[in-house]
């Protein structure tokens, strides 16, 4: 059984299970394997589908904790579109991550964490509150749609999220329930925060956070890594160079994870926007977060990425050599520049993968092979995408179809008590 430590509190030992239902641990410490055995038949698991050697690799990584069936199935409802490998240019390839529901990576892990909660709370009634800038709200509220004995309460900032972003969560209605917010995201955020401090709240309505640090979001990521090197031809499989646009590095944490496990990664590089906590770190040694800037790629944002203590981790006892590990930044610019040339060379690329591309092309040895992620689809960046390359995208069919639905959000004044006495009449 998978047994996780506190990596603020190593006195913390929890399960999988455990550590799923209670996200973060003491101390706001995150929870990570204690350690991870690899895998005995990476090259058998590689000739596998998709489902099926995920199904293999999460069973043996959670243990007996949950029996092997019902990780198949979990697998295979939360895994029901694809992970595509595109040739970009010779031994360069792109990792499509945005065939999901919402057009983005974050499909993966909020699916298979939806499963994991709906599998463990065994019919206990379970609230899923969050607040979101625009790409969370989209995957939570898909991944949890339908989901029986689970609601979804949503808080935006009203008229600060593009409509795209909005229509993919507040269209839907069902057990999902949207706020939008006279205030900031800040503002949405504090009132979230004020209910999980309110026992009476918490209690009645089974709140949980369902958020980026949960460790069955990392877990469900780690199988489109094995996917994308089953894909590479197989003599090419060995050098394996991937690049991972980082924000929280949840998305490169699940990368080495995988590389724990067995899977051939020779190098990684974790490519970041113009916050560049991480690459100044590796550079100085010292941790000094700027304050946050916006950037075009703006599910990037962050100065103090949450998940960097379960890399560090990794680094430090040797899971994945510090010499193979690369992080640099790439300015606005360059983003820019960098789509309009890959763009030319005849990819379509928003500014996350620009990101990723250019951290590729700089680490990427010559006799090396290099796999970038894209981790949306170019429509979700449509404003800047379109006017940087002076292109006209059309609409993917489901950005299409919940743009033509009505928003089903309730309006809401920034204050606490009367959320609080919304949740309380409609789900209490
Ligand atoms: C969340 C996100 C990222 C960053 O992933 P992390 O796991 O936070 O490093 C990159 N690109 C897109 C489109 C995202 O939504």
């Amino acid at each position: 059984m998978m047994l996780l430590h506190n990596l603020k509190d190593a006195e913390q030992v929890v399960s999988f299970v455990e550590a799923v239902k209670v996200g973060l641990g003491n101390n706001q410490g995150v929870f990570f394997p204690q350690s991870i055995a690899p895998l005995a038949d990476v090259d058998a698991l590689l000739e596998l589908d998709f489902v099926g050697r995920s199904s293999k690799v999460l069973s043996h990584l959670i243990g007996d904790e949950i029996p092997q069936s019902t990780i198949a199935s979990m697998v295979k409802n939360a895994f029901n579109f694809p992970a595509e490998l595109v040739k970009v240019e010779e031994n360069v390839y792109c990792l499509e991550l945005f065939h999901g529901p919402t057009l983005a990576f974050k499909d993966f892990g909020g699916r298979f964490m939806a499963e994991c909660l709906s599998v463990f709370n065994e019919g206990n009634k379970t609230t899923i509150l969050t607040a979101t800038s625009g790409d969370t709200g989209a995957a939570v509220a898909h991944a949890f749609y339908g989901k029986k004995d689970i609601d979804v309460v949503i808080l935006y900032p009203k008229g600060k999220i593009s409509l795209a972003q909005q229509k993919l969560f507040t269209t839907l209605g069902n057990n999902i329930h949207c706020y939008a917010v006279e205030g900031s995201f800040d503002d949405c955020q504090a009132m979230v925060k004020h209910a999980f401090l309110d026992d009476e709240i918490k209690q009645r309505l089974g709140l949980n956070s369902a958020n980026s640090i949960n460790i069955s979001r990392l877990l469900a990521q780690v199988c489109y890594y094995f996917e994308a090197v089953a894909q590479l031809p197989s003599e090419q499989r060995e050098k394996a160079h991937i690049s991972v646009p980082s924000g929280n590095f949840g998305n490169v944490c699940a990368a080495m994870i995988a590389a724990s496990l067995g899977l051939p990664v020779a190098k990684l590089s974790a490519t970041t926007n113009q916050n560049d906590t991480v690459p100044r770190y590796l550079a100085s040694k010292e941790w000094a977060p700027n304050d946050t800037l916006e950037s075009l790629s703006n599910a990037m944002d962050v100065s103090k990425p949450n998940n960097w203590p379960r890399v560090q981790f990794m680094l430090d006892n040797d899971w994945f050599n510090y010499e193979n590990f690369y992080s640099h930044s790439v300015g606005e610019d360059e983003t820019k520049a960098i789509m309009q040339q890959v763009y030319d060379n005849g990819y379509l690329a928003e500014p996350h993968t620009a990101i990723a591309y250019q951290g590729l092309k700089q680490d990427l040895a010559s006799d090396g092979v290099g796999v970038f992620l894209s981790t949306a689809h170019p429509a979700k960046f449509k404003e800047s995408v379109e006017e940087i390359l002076n292109i006209d995208l059309a609409m993917p069919k489901p950005l299409a179809d919940a743009l033509a639905k009505p928003c089903l959000a309730q309006e809401l004044v920034n204050d606490y008590q009367v959320l609080r006495e919304q949740l309380l009449a409609k789900l209490g």
